[in-house]
């Protein structure tokens, strides 16, 4: 593809597209082919300050401040029928930029939809509240507000999806918002931009500056008009940005990674319990921050449970992620796909056997080779790197265990504590882990179901906040507490009253 014809992406400022200051652009590449396929304005700190003034004086003018919340539902309602008009385009774009499977984007387009309808529904739901207040003589009432301008930040793996879980809420709330997404997935947050402007958002109220992390990411969060920050991506992303916002007092929301174990007890119908493993570590080829990366698995199954997870495995069909029938595919980047095999290697030299895969995959139906076989590794223990430490690729790290306290004691060492899933037939051993695994969210007898109506988020290191659910709109909002006297009566004025 010659320069003049491929696709060329500006930044989104102010309801158009424009050219970043820099006057410079960069490639990105579709990861299963190796081909570049669109230029990407590689925008500046001037451009996200351009992008936060737009958006601030969006904030302030009557054109989106004076909507009434109803008024503002009925805007999201517009652009999730949008989204879902447009699904089968937004997928293609979203599967050419990181390389996930055609029927998954496909499907997460169409939930990004209704993120926008539920919380389309929830605009005009938020009301404050009366306080019954211990004093005579005043009425005092609770008050919601939108904090501003709000900064959202968001990773390679799924850029539609995670922008939406802030989008979604932020606006309904009366918000503004600038997007600083990934260098590698930047253009399907450009064509949401674009159905933004269709549905009837105000220029200003949703922007995009495309860019690298420490340059524009920085300059969003150090920007004096920026009310808070909604990060998705690793941890030490995560931590700068948390070390910056904490400068202005600014809130966060951190989604961060994982390393979740999956627990499959002796009892666990094994059939579904293999197929759970499977997804949770296999599906997305692993870039999910919910992959199931560690299994941990009763020793008296131990070798079952490996020999049909081989089993799968070997049969999976590896490909072109366009390909309706394919189920694992390449790896987003050059860089991420080195890391994962370097990965394998410390693996294997803590002593870690590896059972299937292990190695990356070329040759015909390969494209340009970026691609990792599924790897299972047994013989691991919890204080190896390989189940301590995010790998965001095909890797299963087999650990066995022999009690339920073990294999809680196993599931929490471990300073991250996004997902977990508990495979068992005994409900009250079930409840026990539930109520025992640190987790922000725990899967029974099930993996890697996520919904706009529950709350997703981790503890410890994989972050702060939750995103999804009705509470999750509060995160956008902030309280203001009104006193009104009818009649003063204030006797002495150097007392508290
Ligand atoms: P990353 O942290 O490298 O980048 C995420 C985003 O932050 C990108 O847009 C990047 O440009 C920007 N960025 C990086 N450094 C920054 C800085 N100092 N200041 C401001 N912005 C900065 O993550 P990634 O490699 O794109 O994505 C993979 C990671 O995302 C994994 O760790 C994964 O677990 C995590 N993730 C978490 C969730 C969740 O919901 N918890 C979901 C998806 C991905």
């Amino acid at each position: 593809m010659s320069n003049e014809t491929m696709v060329k992406y500006g930044l989104y400022i102010d309801g158009e597209m424009v050219a970043p200051s820099t006057g410079k652009w960069f490639d990105t590449t579709e990861p299963f082919s190796g081909t570049v396929w669109a230029r990407i304005a590689k925008g500046a700190a001037e451009d996200a300050d351009r992008a936060v003034e737009s958006a601030d004086a969006a904030f302030r003018a009557p054109e989106w401040r004076a909507l009434t919340a109803t008024q503002r539902g009925a805007l999201l309602r517009r652009l999730g029928d949008l989204v879902r008009e447009n699904a089968d385009f937004l997928g293609a774009v979203e599967q050419r930029d990181n390389g996930k499977l055609i029927t998954e984007v496909r499907g997460q387009v169409l939930n990004v939809a209704e993120w926008f309808y539920y919380y389309a529904g929830l605009a005009d739901k938020v009301g404050g509240h009366v306080v019954p207040i211990n004093k005579p003589g005043v009425f005092n009432y609770v008050k919601y507000e939108p904090l501003g301008v709000v900064a959202a930040i968001t990773p390679w793996n799924s850029p539609l999806a995670l922008t939406a879980w802030k989008l979604a809420p932020a606006l309904a709330a009366g918000n503004t918002v600038v997007v600083k997404p990934s260098e590698y997935t930047s253009a399907s947050l450009i064509e949401l931009a674009k159905l933004a402007t269709q549905a009837g958002l105000p220029p200003g109220v949703f922007n995009v500056v495309t860019g690298p992390g420490t340059e524009v990411g920085s300059a969003l969060v150090a920007h004096p008009k920026t009310a808070k920050i909604a990060f998705t991506g690793g941890d030490a992303g995560g931590r700068a940005v948390s070390l910056a916002a904490a400068a202005d007092f600014k809130p966060v929301t951190l989604e961060l990674g994982g390393k979740s174990p999956n627990i499959v007890f002796e009892d666990a119908d094994l059939d579904q319990a293999v197929l759970g493993v499977v997804s949770g570590i296999f599906g997305a080829a692993g870039q999910t921050c919910m992959a199931g990366s560690r299994l941990l698995v009763q020793s008296s199954i131990h070798d079952e449970v490996v020999d049909r997870l081989i089993g799968i495995v070997k049969s999976a069909r590896i490909g072109d992620p366009s390909n309706p029938e394919t189920q694992i595919g390449p790896i987003a980047t050059r860089a991420q796909w080195q890391r994962i095999l370097d990965y394998i290697e410390i693996a294997k030299s803590e002593g870690a056997r590896c059972v299937a895969g292990g190695h990356a995959l070329s040759g015909p139906g390969h494209g340009a080779g970026q691609f990792i076989a599924p790897t299972i590794l047994t013989g691991v223990r919890n204080d190896m790197r390989i189940a301590q430490e995010e790998v965001f690729g095909p890797v299963l790290a087999v650990i066995p265990f022999d009690t339920e306290d073990d294999a809680i004691a196993i599931a929490n060492d471990v300073r991250f504590g996004l997902a977990a899933g508990v495979w068992t037939r005994d409900l009250a051993r079930a409840l026990d882990c539930v109520d025992r695994i640190q987790a922000g969210t725990v899967w029974v007898n099930n993996y890697r179901s996520t919904s706009f109506t529950t709350p997703f988020g981790g503890m410890k290191h994989s972050g702060l906040g939750r995103e999804g659910g009705v509470d999750a709109i509060k995160a956008y909002l902030q309280e203001k507490s009104v006193w009104m006297t009818p009649n003063p009566s204030r006797a002495n004025p150097f007392v508290l009253g």
